[in-house]
């Protein structure tokens, strides 16, 4: 999934952006209201973390901004304020969650994926042919058979399950899974697509992967 963390303390966003990229999840740091506004134009998020105390901006307007472009994407606001009618406030604004700071890593992947959890399909296993992602205990299973996959892997598959059938360009497939900075010459994409198909595909005589010419890749079962 890709999230954008908008928050002007340089140290607290590199935080949540840092425990985010652990979970397996591409980050967008903005550290004004303006930045937030403009990656929230270019980009397409899963999820945005708002502090609602911004030199530049108002976290609330900006949240009801945000809802108004893009009503489905969901908005963890973030503040020191921890009065109720703050709270309030933040969830009348669209907010779909409110966090207040300091909080711990756990609190807040807790809520991250719970967020995460109910804006996304409602399904908690993915499907493709015999191939399911279970996104709760994020692992796969082909055949009966458990397959352990790491951060980048599963973001990567989850990615493919999520599009079954649509071809996927590099840039498309490095911009969701990986940040958006990302040097467009690097050829990890490749990479981490033959890591996947060892683990998912080589022992199967059907091939979910595909390489499409000239485009990149389809994970589909025709
Ligand atoms: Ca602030």
């Amino acid at each position: 999934m890709r999230i954008l963390v908008v928050e002007d303390e340089f140290k607290i966003n590199q935080f949540i952006s840092q425990t985010l990229k652990e979970m397996g999840h591409a980050t967008d740091m903005a550290l004004t209201g303006l930045q937030a506004r403009e990656l929230f134009e270019v980009q397409e998020y899963d999820l945005v973390i708002l502090d609602v105390m911004l030199p530049d901006d108002d976290g609330l307007k900006l949240s009801r901004h945000f809802k108004q472009i893009k009503s489905t994407t969901p908005i963890m606001m973030l503040t020191t304020l921890s009065q109720v009618e703050d709270k309030v406030k933040g969830l009348d604004s669209g907010a779909d969650d409110y966090m207040t700071k300091p909080f711990s890593v756990d609190e807040m992947s807790a809520r991250v994926r719970a967020l995460l959890r109910r804006h996304s399909s409602k399904e908690l296993l993915l499907r493709c042919h015999d191939l399911e992602l279970d996104v709760v205990r994020r692992h796969a299973i082909r055949g009966g058979e458990i397959i352990k996959l790491t951060t980048k892997e599963y973001a990567l598959l989850e990615y493919f399950l999520r599009n079954v059938g649509r071809p996927l360009s590099r840039s498309q497939i490095t911009q969701h899974v990986w940040d958006l900075h990302f040097d467009p010459e690097s050829n990890v994409v490749d990479v981490y697509v033959k890591l996947l198909r060892k683990k998912i595909d080589s022992d199967f005589p059907k091939k979910l992967i595909k390489t499409v010419v000239g485009v990149g890749y389809v994970l589909s079962d025709e």
